[in-house]
């Protein structure tokens, strides 16, 4: 970590490019990974190091190693439940590592603690959190959009406090397969992790994706879980939260109608809701949130994942959906949220 840090201030005193490249030039021989940022949008992962840049997700394998009772990876504080892969013929565990858009760049260790019976395994690899150069966005809203009043406030926390309790509690069993899929075709309206100046003041970083597409679209579930919890809240408007197991959420908001109830099982594709402008957006819009393990994620990266299809679990195909027709009239271009 001290090492990074110099390197944090050669950051501060030149471009972010010079920074990568001496970052990559130090670190290029302890990390036997891709560190160059366009080698591509998949963070490459080893057997020993790791690497992905804020936002991403990272695939976590541990090779050499069966019949666990469990097996879990710590990493700034988070838990990460790893599971037999798949592609590994029985000897080796797989997990997903969320790297949240705010964790700070840099080397951290990854602890991961094996349980076998009265028997306990310990690991330790690096991950090395490259920073994403993140889009900022200026966005000039009435006063009253941006600025809450005490009883918007209190109202605000309580719905917060409600999101973390349900996310609190991990589901044990992995219900999410490989193969996830984009909730809705549409133009991207809302950057992923992109600093919102609203007014003049700094915003939290924006931490999903925003799709416009017309009113009424449907929204489909990226992937097989659980409905958690669906909400009708001040800044997302009625929203679904899919619990996919072991840690992975998936969040669609500002919808307009919502198909399922709480506890509902869904599998990837279904329709579970509407897109719409509920909650504080400024036009029909998803937004498209994950969550890994507490931290906040990309969900492209999700389909972005290099992860081993199980052939023994597989699920009945689904038929591609149809793209909308692009009609820029018909509000694409200008829904975002404004939170
Ligand atoms: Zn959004």
């Amino acid at each position: 970590m001290k090492r990074i840090g110099g390197l944090n201030r050669v950051k501060a005193m030149s471009s972010l490019d010079r920074f990568l490249i001496i970052s990559v030039v130090l670190l290029a021989s302890v990390f036997p990974v891709e560190l160059f940022p366009n080698t591509g949008p998949v963070p490459r992962g080893g057997d020993g190091q790791f690497s992905g840049k804020q936002g991403q997700v990272v695939v976590v394998t541990v090779p050499d190693l069966k019949d666990a009772t469990s097996v879990k990876g710590q990493f700034l504080g988070r838990t990460v439940t790893l599971f037999p892969n798949p592609a590994a013929g029985g000897t080796g565990y797989i997990g997903l590592l969320g790297i949240d858009l705010q964790d700070e760049p840099g080397a951290h260790e990854l602890t991961i603690d094996a349980q076998l019976g009265e028997r306990a395994r310990h690991f330790s690899y690096q991950v090395l959190v490259v920073k994403e150069k993140f889009a900022v966005e200026h966005l000039k809203l009435p006063k009253d959009k941006v600025d809450l009043d005490e009883k918007a406030a209190a109202r605000w926390k309580a719905e917060q406090e409600q999101v973390r309790k349900a996310l609190a509690e991990e589901s044990a069993m992995r219900l999410w397969q490989a193969g996830f899929i984009e909730p809705v075709h549409g133009k991207r309206t809302g950057i992923f992790g992109s600093v919102r100046i609203m007014n003049g003041q700094p915003r939290n970083p924006h931490n999903g994706e925003d799709i416009g597409a017309p009113m009424g679209t449907d929204v489909m579930a990226s992937n097989d879980g659980v409905v958690r919890l669906v909400v009708d809240h001040i800044f997302s408007g009625r929203g679904i939260f899919v619990d996919h197991g072991l840690g992975l959420y998936s969040m669609y908001f500002h919808l307009s109608d919502v198909l399922v109830n709480e506890g509902d099982l869904v599998r990837a594709g279904q329709v579970i809701g509407k897109v719409g402008a509920t909650g504080r957006a400024t036009g029909p819009h998803l937004h498209w949130g994950m969550k890994v393990n507490g931290a906040r994620v990309n969900p492209y990266a999700l389909l972005e994942l290099p992860f081993p299809q199980n052939p023994s679990a597989a699920r009945p195909m689904l038929a591609a959906p149809a793209i909308p027709a692009q009609t820029d009239s018909a509000v694409t271009a200008v829904g975002s949220d404004t939170r």
